[in-house]
């Protein structure tokens, strides 16, 4: 094995390594050089976790040459073990995107017997990291990616009969002979929240808003103003549940739904200048949102179709008959 230039004893660089020897040959413990993050974002709240350990016995497979990825999962999620997306005490939802786990260039992208697969070079021919079970891929071959850039969609691995969606994750020195295990160094990673596509659906892009308390992100504030028609769907089931519109104050307009200490629907009765209730509110944490700005005399004429089309759960209490409708 080759020197580690950057594998340093003591305080004057912030990521020494810690190293002793174990059966498989070296563990680290400590920080690699860099900003490193977890290969899978935040969902909403809850951050990922390791649901298959480095070195893993598995009958019929070698032993476990990384880590896998997965959300614990909570009373409240809808996934059925035995599915694709859940195990008894793990999920994975559909739509989630593998992040690059630190800066580099993407040595490998292809389609392989488990899924698409990237390869990662971090210190070129010394540090690289391997992601693979994904669906889809976003970056080539020779793409510089950023930590935290999304580069494909997690999937499951078309040899296991569960067909059970994770990130099988590996960190290597040097070659794929040089793995690792990742989980006492994934330990000082921070997670990112999911800002970018979630999924693509019917043509809109479905986006976090953040959890209360945060500032909502860039592409709502850039709200502010504008007319157009939004539409709130639930992150776990993915029910539409309110479309909506205004031909003046989109930012406004939408942040209301948000606004939980106005949850009960009466609060709006004579209070909206627009002329309609504007509705239910909902924990931003557990909704997604689609945005589509239109000019002001297009944006209740488009709001109409959606209500249509998309039938939002929550839209169709209290309003009147379609037909009856005053636009
Ligand atoms: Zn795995």
């Amino acid at each position: 094995m080759r020197g580690w230039p950057w594998i340093v004893g003591g305080g004057a660089l912030a990521y020494a390594l810690a190293r002793r020897s174990s059966r498989r040959g070296a563990v680290f413990a400590g920080a690699l050089p860099g900003r490193w993050v977890w290969p899978v974002p935040r969902w909403n709240d809850r951050a990922p976790a390791i649901s298959d350990g480095f070195d893993s016995p598995r009958a019929g497979y070698p032993r476990h040459g990384g880590v896998d990825i997965m959300y614990p999962r909570a009373s409240s999620d809808p996934f059925k073990a035995g599915t694709p997306n859940a195990s008894k005490v793990f999920v994975m939802p559909d739509g989630i995107s593998a992040l690059a786990a630190a800066d580099g260039v993407v040595r490998s992208a292809a389609v392989t017997p488990q899924g698409h697969a990237v390869v990662i070079d971090h210190v070129r021919g010394e540090l690289a990291t391997f992601y693979t079970h994904m669906e889809r891929l976003s970056v080539k071959p020779g793409d510089t990616v950023r930590a935290g850039q999304p580069i494909g969609t997690i999937g499951a691995s078309p040899l296991d009969k569960e067909h059970l969606k994770h990130l099988h994750f590996e960190i290597w020195l040097g070659g794929p002979s040089g793995r690792i295990d990742p989980a006492p160094i994934m330990r000082g990673w921070e997670t990112v929240p999911s800002t970018t596509m979630v999924a693509r659906n019917g043509g809109f892009l479905y986006r976090p808003v953040g959890a209360a308390n945060e500032p909502y992100p860039e592409w709502v504030r850039a709200l502010r103003g504008k007319a157009g028609v939004y539409v709130i769907r639930d992150t776990t089931s993915r029910e539409i549940v309110y479309v909506g519109s205004s031909t003046t104050q989109l930012y406004d307009t939408l942040t209301r739904h948000f606004q939980t200490w106005r949850r009960w629907k009466g609060f709006w009765r004579g209070q909206y200048g627009e002329g309609h209730d504007p509705g239910l509110t909902y924990p931003r944490h557990r909704v997604e949102v689609a945005v589509r700005v239109t000019s002001p005399n297009q944006a209740l004429d488009e709001e109409m179709r959606l209500i249509r089309k998309l039938k939002p759960r929550d839209n169709l209490t209290g309003v009147p008959a379609l037909e009856e409708a005053p636009f």
